[in-house]
């Protein structure tokens, strides 16, 4: 097999394996080829898994700050090294094109690497309040065991992004990769102990929506950070809630990207094609209802449409390829389902619409979709797809298409396409999520925060303020005279 790993989990700065655990298949989405086997975590390595990082977060939380960002960072310089050998495994784990995953993936969890690594020394510093003659002061201290479930769109930017700013605030982390893509967490436990990691304080193990909640639920751990979709977002919230569990709620969306008619048409068309298209259209914060002014929607949909025909889908490992398969069968076929209704709600079919004929054998692959003469009501613009089906909708007003882009249940992201500066920044002040975008779509640097509203979640990843979610503060009050008791 391809790419089968020495075992399931990685426990305790070690691979370790229980085959009483369920089987879970790695497929390679391109060809349905399985290229790893591995066990699902039973109860036995789920205890084993939270015990060592138990054990271990006491003597990590111990070193300074600094001490834990030098191993972050050379974590971040063993990736950098190891981009090509890491893209290649993301692209057999994920099926996303070599083309993404040499630039997106790796490299996007060595920034957050360096960047928490680098902000180390000073991410837990405290306060001095002056009070008079006495005093107090804060400390920022970790939160102790820490649970990071991930979804299969990034797998290794999703575990780099989780245990950067948890392991720099001294907690230790038990990560779940989603069981559709197991193997890239397994080699970034590998590589943070290379770069002298303490044993126990990265551990993964391997699971699925059983497993979760075998962690979730453990009374040793002070936090699970979710990225997954929002029914799960809501039964994992709900379990951590019954025992006071801190959470980040990474979850879907249903963003809108509105273009209006000075954009700079071409730019626009290229926002919009990279925030429905890229990873096949997973990503979270895609921006899947464009909302185009009639006065240049014919022209948009034109260009549009010759450049979507343009796209080269084929085998994710050629360096020309641009879009690749879905992650999984299952997931094609929720796309298809999607494109159906679209057509039989009365959506015009631009472009795509189905499985690209020019792709031989079993892959999960579909072709780049958009439909025109989207309405507001229709299932494709109010459900997250998770697949490239952009929905190109039709507005006149300024006031009016800002109400119909927050009409959702969704609030992760959106955008603006405009060249009057005032209008851009007006309307991102009225849009409902947490990240917008002005004049470009889904760029997501680590030192800036990521995260969503509404239904799409809570907390932040990246930048200082992931820190907050990882950390709590500790407030000391210093008497510093005679206590004055009236009794
Ligand atoms: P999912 O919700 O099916 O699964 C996510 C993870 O949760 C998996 O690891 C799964 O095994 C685990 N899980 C499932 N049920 C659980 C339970 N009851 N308790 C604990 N863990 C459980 O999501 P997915 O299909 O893997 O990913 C796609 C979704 O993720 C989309 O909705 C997408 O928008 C969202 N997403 C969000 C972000 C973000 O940063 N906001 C990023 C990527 C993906």
């Amino acid at each position: 097999m391809k790419a089968q790993p020495k075992a399931s989990h990685f426990i305790d700065g070690a691979y370790v394996e229980d085959t009483a655990g369920t089987v879970i298949e790695s497929l390679y989405p391109a060809t349905g080829e399985v290229i790893a086997r591995l066990h699902a975590a039973t109860p036995a390595i789920v205890e084993q898994a939270i015990a060592s990082a138990k054990r271990a977060q006491k003597e990590w939380a111990a070193l300074s700050p600094m001490a834990r960002g030098r191993i972050l960072k050379n974590a971040a310089a063993i990736m950098r090294i190891r981009n090509r050998e890491l893209s290649e495994l993301e692209t057999l784990d994920t099926g996303k094109p070599i083309q993404e995953t040499i630039v997106a993936d790796p490299t996007s969890g060595a920034d957050a690497l360096e960047f928490f690594g680098g902000i180390a020394p000073s991410a837990m510093n405290g306060s001095q309040i002056p009070l008079g003659s006495d005093w107090a002061y804060t400390k920022r201290v970790p939160l102790g065991v820490v649970v990071g479930i991930g979804a299969w769109n990034y797998p290794q930017q999703i575990a780099c992004w989780k245990a950067a700013p948890a392991l720099v605030a001294g907690n230790a982390m038990v990560f779940k990769p989603s069981e559709m893509t197991p193997l890239g967490a397994l080699k970034i436990a590998e590589i943070l102990i290379e770069a002298g990691l303490p044993k126990g304080v990265f551990n993964v193990i391997q699971g699925d929506r059983d497993t979760g909640p075998l962690l979730v639920n453990h009374p040793d751990v002070a936090k699970v950070s979710l990225t997954g979709s929002v029914p799960t977002g809501r039964k994992v919230a709900a379990a951590a809630a019954g025992n006071l569990k801190h959470v980040t709620m990474e979850l879907g969306g249903k963003s809108p990207i509105i273009v209006f008619d000075d954009a700079d048409l071409d730019s626009a068309i290229g926002g919009a094609m990279l925030g429905n298209f890229y990873s096949t259209g997973q990503v979270c914060s895609n921006g899947t209802r464009v909302f185009v002014h009639s006065a240049i929607k014919t022209e948009f949909l034109k260009r549009l449409k010759a450049r979507t025909e343009k796209i080269l889908i084929g085998d994710p490992t050629d360096e020309a390829t641009q879009m690749g398969p879905m992650v999984s069968f299952a997931q094609r076929e929720k796309v298809l389902g999607y494109i159906e209704k679209g057509r039989a709600e009365g959506a015009t079919l631009l472009t795509g619409g189905g499985i690209p004929n020019t792709v031989s054998g079993e892959g999960y692959y579909v072709q780049p979709t958009v439909f025109a003469d989207v309405t507001d009501g229709m299932t494709i613009a109010r459900e997250e797809i998770f697949g490239p089906v952009m929905c190109v909708l039709d507005f006149d007003d300024e006031s009016d298409v800002i109400a119909r882009a927050n009409d959702t249940e969704f609030g992760l992201a959106g955008g603006v396409f405009t060249a009057d500066m005032a209008r851009a920044h007006r309307v991102v002040d009225q849009l409902e999520a947490g990240t917008l975008w002005i004049n470009t779509y889904n760029l997501c640097p680590v030192e800036m925060p990521f995260g969503g509203s509404k239904q799409s979640g809570f907390g932040r990843e990246n930048s200082e303020a992931a820190l907050e979610h990882y950390s709590e503060l500790k407030t000391i009050y210093v008497g510093m005279g005679r206590v004055e008791a009236p009794y």
